[in-house]
C-alpha cells in the first residue's frame, strides 16, 4: 500500500506516536515546571488500542514509526509497547526519542523488543549547562548509555540538541571534538515557539540555518534526503565519525518535505505539529472489527493538511508544549 498522500503531493510513511505526556525532566523550553497531569484527563492509549491504531496506519502505508512522549521511559509497559509496535505489518524502522534517563539500564530490553533507532536529547556537553537546561545532573550517565548503544551497534543513534541563544549556542567546537570519534547523528534543532514558551522563545531563539554556513566553511558536505528521513538537513565530513543534522523549522520551504503524521498519547491525530485541531481516533480503537472505520477516519482527514505551519505569524496551533505531542 503506497503511503497516504495529501493535496500538496506529499506522502506520509512516517508516524510519530506519543505514548505518554508525562516526563521526568523539566526542560526550560518545554516543561519548565515539570509535568503535572491535567485533572480529569483520559489516560494514555492501552497496549490493545496502540496495536489497533498501528494496524490502521499499516493499512495506510506506514513504514517508519517513532515512539515519543513526554518521556516514553516513564511508561512501565514500554517494552511491551515496543514489541507491539515492532509487529505492525510493513514496518521498516522502529525509532524512539528519549531523554536517556533509563538508557543505560534498559537499552538491551528495548533492542530485544525490536527498537532499531534512537534519538537521545542531549542539549549540552557541559555538565552544568545540561543540568540548568533539564533540571537534572544526569549528563554522564546519559552519555554512557549512548556509548552502550554504539557498542551494541544499534543501527541508528542520534542526539538531539535544541539550540538556545546564550545557553548552548557556543558549543560547536565541543560537539566537533565529540563527533570525531562518536558515530552518532547529532541534530541541532532550532527552538520552536509553542503555546506556553513565548517569553523563553523570545530570549533564546537563534536561527539554525546560520550553523549550516559555518559547517560548509569547515568543509562539511550536505547529504541527499530519503523518503522517510526526518526533517534534518544532514552533513558529513571525512575526518569525523559522526554526522550533523540541522532542523530549521523557520527556514523557507521547511514544510515542503513534510512526511509525518502524529498521534497524541490519548489518540488524537495531528496533521501538523502546529495544527489548529486534533482528530479523536480513540473511539475506533475499542474493537478489532473497527479497523475499516479507523482507516476511513484517518484517510478522510489527510485532505485537511495545510501546506505548512504558521509559526512566522506566531500561530502555534493547539500545541502548548512539545511534551503534549511528542515533538
Ligand atoms: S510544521 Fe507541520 S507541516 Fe511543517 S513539517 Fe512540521 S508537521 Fe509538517
Amino acid at each position: 500500500m503506497p503511503p497516504l498522500a495529501d493535496r500538496h503531493g506529499r506522502r506520509f510513511p512516517y508516524l510519530r506516536l506519543s505514548i505518554t505526556p508525562a516526563c521526568n525532566f523539566r526542560c526550560r523550553y518545554c516543561l519548565p515546571h515539570g509535568y503535572h497531569a491535567e485533572a480529569g484527563s483520559a489516560g494514555p492509549l492501552t497496549l490493545d488500542e496502540i496495536a489497533r491504531l498501528l494496524r490502521g496506519f499499516a493499512e495506510l502505508g506506514m513504514q517508519k514509526l517513532r515512539i515519543t512522549g513526554g518521556e516514553p521511559g516513564v511508561r512501565r509497559d514500554l517494552v511491551e509497547v515496543l514489541r507491539t509496535a515492532a509487529a505492525a505489518p510493513g514496518l521498516k524502522k522502529l525509532a524512539m526519542t528519549t531523554n536517556g534517563t533509563l538508557l543505560s539500564r534498559r537499552l538491551h530490553a528495548w533492542m530485544d523488543a525490536g527498537l532499531n533507532a534512537i534519538n537521545v536529547s542531549v542539549d549540552s556537553l557541559d555538565r552544568a549547562a545540561f543540568a540548568r537546561i533539564t533540571g537534572h545532573d544526569r549528563l554522564d550517565d546519559i552519555l554512557h548509555g549512548v556509548d552502550m548503544a554504539l557498542d551494541a551497534e544499534l543501527p541508528a543513534v542520534k542526539l538531539n540538541a535544541v539550540l538556545l541563544r546564550g545557553v548552548n549556542d557556543n558549543e560547536l567546537p565541543r560537539w566537533l571534538d565529540y563527533l570525531r570519534d562518536h558515530a552518532v547523528g547529532l541534530r541541532f534543532i532550532e527552538l520552536m515557539q509553542t503555546g506556553d514558551n513565548l517569553a523563553f522563545f523570545r530570549d533564546h531563539h537563534v536561527r539554525a540555518e546560520a550553523l549550516a554556513g559555518e559547517l560548509r566553511e569547515r568543509g562539511w558536505q550536505a547529504l541527499p534526503r530519503a523518503l522517510d528521513d526526518g526533517p534534518a538537513r544532514e552533513y558529513t565530513h571525512p575526518d569525523y565519525a559522526g554526522r550533523i543534522g540541522i532542523i530549521a523549522p523557520y527556514a523557507k520551504d521547511f514544510c515542503a518535505g513534510c512526511n509525518r503524521l502524529r498521534v497524541t498519547a490519548t489518540g488524537d491525530l495531528r496533521l501538523c505539529l502546529f495544527g489548529e485541531f486534533g482528530i479523536p481516533l480513540r473511539k475506533y480503537l475499542a474493537r478489532d472489527d473497527q479497523l475499516p472505520d479507523l482507516v476511513r477516519a484517518i484517510g478522510g482527514q489527510i485532505g485537511r493538511k495545510e501546506q505548512g505551519h504558521f509559526l512566522h505569524q506566531g500561530r502555534t496551533g493547539i500545541t502548548p508544549h512539545l511534551a503534549s505531542t511528542g515533538g
